[in-house]
């Protein structure tokens, strides 16, 4: 995640301390020294709703092979004894799972740090109190549009009217709420819009993703954003940002998938604002750019681990066999080399001058586009001179990573 308003307003979220902390770009199984990776659990895998771009490929039936509660709480155990900084629990839809309270009980008790990622379509106002009373410190909301561009994407008539009283029932209840918007070319025009959503319902933290070519995503993955359109939505992200914090609006903005995003926002700027620039240079270096498989896991609703949450294709251990704790600090191959993936990168990556900050941004985009998981992002829109000279150190490219091909 990068935060445009810790590298533009200098402000302080818990997350910062995760993102931005010293050393936390040298880190090997966890976000920083002592602490165990952000953990994704995607707690079923059944949803109510059925989201073109969903990257669990969920839909509103049973699957088979959900953990069992007992497994649910060992795993929760294990998770606190490993110390991870937070648990985002994520779906299918998290409500839809039986027993959700009684787990949300037991990682309160257990002192874990709990986000729910939901299409809040279900959060009435007992259910946002409940999430207070169980110690939820974030709830992140799904909106992909304005009214009937959400519902197509969200695949249900009347799911924004829904998911925006849910938003509302967290405000009302006093729970920390935000929204989340996947950009594409099917919403692009609505983010004006959205912008105003977020100031006129008083919502203090929005997440912005760029498209992840993994489940229904893979299958819309032409529709992603072409590079002058990413540019035009960051600069717009980057002014409301900045505006929101001189009107005194305290709003936590991050932009999420794009490890491209933190480099623009050093070069917006260098050109918009160069006394600030050599802060966002000291921030964004501090961050190493992408860290699935390392700062970032992803266990799903059987169990299986992943280095991310938009890498179910690639499973490196399974809970049931092994705790979670032991499969990260193990070097099993796939983990091994995303943590000396630097080496391996082929195409604009391997000679990018950016690296160090990026880290090769998203492994799945490379694969879903190319079929070779070290291929550069295809949703890199930095332009070649752009990646071609940094302040950082010269690097050279790794030996017998490649240029062709990609
Ligand atoms: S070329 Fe690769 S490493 Fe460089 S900024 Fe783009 S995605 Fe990141």
């Amino acid at each position: 995640m990068n935060s445009l308003t810790k590298l533009f307003c200098e402000t302080e979220y818990f997350g910062d301390s995760i993102r931005y902390t010293e050393d936390a770009h040298a880190q090997r199984h966890g976000t920083t020294a002592g602490h165990g990776p952000v953990v994704v659990w995607n707690i079923t895998r059944t949803c109510n709703l059925h989201c073109i771009h969903c990257y669990s490929d969920s839909d509103s039936v049973h699957y088979a092979g959900e953990l069992t509660t007992e497994e649910a709480v060992a795993f929760l155990q294990d998770l606190a004894g490993f110390h991870v900084p937070a648990l985002l629990i994520s779906g299918g839809e998290p409500l839809m799972r039986r027993d959700f309270f009684d787990l949300l009980a037991e990682a309160q008790r257990l002192g874990l740090r709990v986000t729910i990622s939901t299409n809040g379509t279900l959060i009435t106002p007992d259910v946002a109190k409940k999430f207070q009373q169980y110690g939820v410190s974030y709830v992140g909301i799904s909106l992909d549009g304005i009214g009937e561009v959400n519902d197509y994407f969200r695949g249900q008539p009347g799911a924004f009217e829904r998911a925006l009283r849910g938003i509302r029932n967290c405000v009302d209840a006093g729970q920390r709420a935000g929204l989340r918007f996947t950009l594409n070319r099917h919403n692009y025009e609505s983010l004006p819009g959205i912008l105003d959503v977020i100031e006129k319902e008083h919502i203090d933290r929005a997440c912005f993703y760029h498209l992840a070519y993994s489940g229904r995503g893979r299958g819309i993955m032409g529709d992603d954003l072409g590079r002058a359109e990413t540019r035009a939505a960051l600069d717009l992200l980057i002014r409301r940002t900045i505006d929101w914090h001189e009107r005194g609006m305290t709003k936590e903005i991050l932009t999420v998938d794009n490890h491209a995003d933190p480099i623009y926002a050093y070069l917006w700027a260098k050109e918009h604002m160069p006394e600030r620039a050599p802060r966002i240079l000291e921030l964004v270096r501090r961050n190493g750019g992408n860290r699935s498989g390392i700062a970032i896991a992803d266990v799903d609703f059987t169990g299986n681990v992943h280095p991310d949450q938009f890498s179910m294709n690639h499973t490196v251990g399974n809970i049931r066999e092994k705790p979670f704790s032991e499969i990260w600090r193990s070097d099993v191959p796939l983990l091994a080399d995303l943590r000396r993936r630097k080496e391996l990168l082929h195409g604009r990556c391997a000679t990018c001058q950016w690296l160090p900050v990026c880290n090769g941004n998203l492994r799945v985009r490379a694969e879903a586009a190319t079929g070779d998981y070290w291929a550069s992002d295809p949703a890199c829109y930095l332009t070649d001179e752009e990646i071609a000279s940094s302040p950082l150190a010269p690097r050279q490219p790794a030996a017998g990573a490649g240029v062709a091909g990609d």
